[in-house]
């Protein structure tokens, strides 16, 4: 197994909680094991943050918040971009480490480490842009002055899929709002986390501003800090169940709340379509990650004109990618992230298949150790297949035909989700009618990816409340306040 190398990712491999700017031990000590999915065997340990270090995390981000949202915007703004600036140095690192915890190939670990520095850099231009208002109230009898300030200390949740930049998509705008935080990593992929830490420590992030609390049991350590009244903004990163749970007890102690949730993303490729595009999007909205991406094409619906040779080339482009483990230089597929993750792709493309689908590659988990899966493309699929409702979050592209534009896009907004759509036509009308139609926050145009930490990510329905990134991504992390005065 290759070694981490530098001091960053040793200490993030290391068995220390990150509180109030120093490494400590957990207060009823114990740890849990982190797994490398391409093996299914133990990387390391990591310490299991319980009640009682929540607790001291809570007390550091309050006791620093003061002094922190008084620091001059470029202060932050260059913290952060001496972060972006360690980031894309221990790049080759970083990428290691997710991989090894995550199963990621290291091309795209290499290319998360970008997208996650590139929201440390945007955060950091947008730090120094946090503007107010000045206004003449209509009647000419006053004045009406409004300032944005960092809404406090902030608890941030976040997945295991992209360990790096959930973090950092998180991080970046509650340190450029002048917010203190405490960060909860997933259980699966604490290390890039950790990694983060010590990063922006280095940059000059000040004790107290950022707490990195991994636990193997989230709940006791959450709820505590959601209802203790000190906590005023959850950034959450997950499923749609945890985010429903966490909204509800968000409630309680009225804490504003972003949501960043599943998706369940349509892929519409129209018979104007060029099929060479449409086949690129497909694989990058399918295959990166896996198919563990909430944007990922989760149905494929493509006009009947086109659906066979869609499938076919589809079909040669999946059979052709190397599964393996990640570190190794060939593999363009690694594993899932777990034996449970495994699973459940299983059990969906049992369902479909049961139900009238007919398997043109792949279709079963792979007899090796490690969690892998043989990517999978599915034509004939009924749309009353289980895979067409849940998040299928695993290398399985089913594909179903269409004849009319109005139906597929009905059948497209037949879903609680609402996170992203891709749509594929030369059509420049149909492109802008479809876009405005479908129920989601965002639109693949003729592409694959939407991912951009300059544009504002997020979805509508069930997949959540709020946006990261983008002009609006600071806005999440500061509150308005209005000054009434007197006009003499
Ligand atoms: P998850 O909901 O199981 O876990 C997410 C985080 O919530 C983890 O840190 C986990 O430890 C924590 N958590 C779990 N139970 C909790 C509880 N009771 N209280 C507090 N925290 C709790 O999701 P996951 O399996 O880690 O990630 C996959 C999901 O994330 C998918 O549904 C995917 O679509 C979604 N996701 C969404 C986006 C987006 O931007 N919309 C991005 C990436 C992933």
């Amino acid at each position: 197994m290759p070694e981490p190398t530098t001091a960053a990712c040793v200490a993030a491999v290391g068995k220390s909680l990150f509180i109030g700017g120093a490494w400590v031990d957990p207060a009823a000590g114990g740890s849990f094991p982190v797994y490398d999915p391409a093996t299914g065997e133990a990387l390391c340990e990591v310490a299991d943050a319980g009640t009682r270090d929540g607790r001291r995390a809570l007390d550091a981000a309050v006791g620093a918040q003061q002094a922190w949202a008084a620091t001059a915007p470029r202060q932050r703004s260059e913290i952060l971009r001496r972060a972006y600036e360690i980031v894309l140095a221990r790049s080759e690192d970083l990428a290691l480490l997710m991989t090894l915890e995550m199963g990621k190939p290291l091309a795209e670990a290499r290319g998360e480490v970008d997208y996650a520095a590139e929201f440390l850099r945007w955060f950091s231009e947008e730090a120094v842009r946090i503007d107010g208002g000045f206004a003449v109230s209509p009647d000419g009898r006053s004045r009406l002055l409004v300032m944005r300030q960092p809404v406090g200390p902030s608890l941030l949740i976040t997945p295991w899929n992209f360990p790096l930049a959930m973090g950092a998509r998180k991080i970046a705008p509650a340190i450029a709002a002048g917010c203190t935080m405490v960060l909860k990593p997933a259980p699966q992929t604490p290390l890039s986390s950790l990694a983060l830490a010590e990063i922006l420590h280095e940059a000059g992030l000040p004790a107290g501003v950022l707490s990195v609390l991994p636990t193997s049991d989230p709940g006791p350590l959450v709820e505590p800090l959601l209802r203790s009244g000190q906590i005023r903004k959850v950034s959450f990163t997950g499923s749609t169940q945890v985010g429903r749970l966490l909204l509800a007890q968000a409630a309680e102690a009225v804490v504003k709340a972003s949501m960043e949730l599943g998706g369940n993303a349509p892929f519409l490729v129209f018979a104007d379509a060029d099929l060479d595009k449409a086949v690129d999007g497909a694989m990058a909205a399918k295959m990166r990650n896996m198919g563990e991406a909430c944007t990922a094409a989760n149905r494929i619906f493509v006009h009947e004109s086109l659906a066979e040779e869609f499938g076919h080339r589809l079909a040669e482009r999946m059979a052709a990618l190397v599964v393996g483990p990640g570190t190794e230089p060939d593999v363009t597929v690694g594993p899932l992230i777990d034996d449970a993750a495994r699973g459940k792709v299983s059990a969906l493309v049992a369902d479909a298949l049961s139900r009238g689908a007919h398997t043109v590659t792949g279709g079963s988990a792979l007899d090796r150790p490690g969690y892998f899966f043989a990517p999978t493309v599915l034509t004939g699929v009924s749309r009353d297949s289980e895979l067409m409702r849940a998040e299928i979050f695993g290398p399985v592209a089913p594909i179903v035909s269409f004849t009319d534009e109005d139906e597929v896009v009905r059948a497209a907004n037949d879903t609680e989700w609402g996170l992203v759509g891709y749509v594929f036509t030369e059509n420049l009308s149909r492109a802008l009618s479809v876009a405005e139609r479908l129920e989601v926050g965002m639109v693949g145009l003729n592409t694959g990816l939407v991912s951009n930490p300059a544009a504002p990510f997020g979805g509508v329905k069930q997949s959540g409340l709020g946006r990261e990134g983008g002009r609006v991504g600071i806005d999440e992390f500061l509150e308005y306040k209005y000054i009434a005065t007197p006009s003499s």
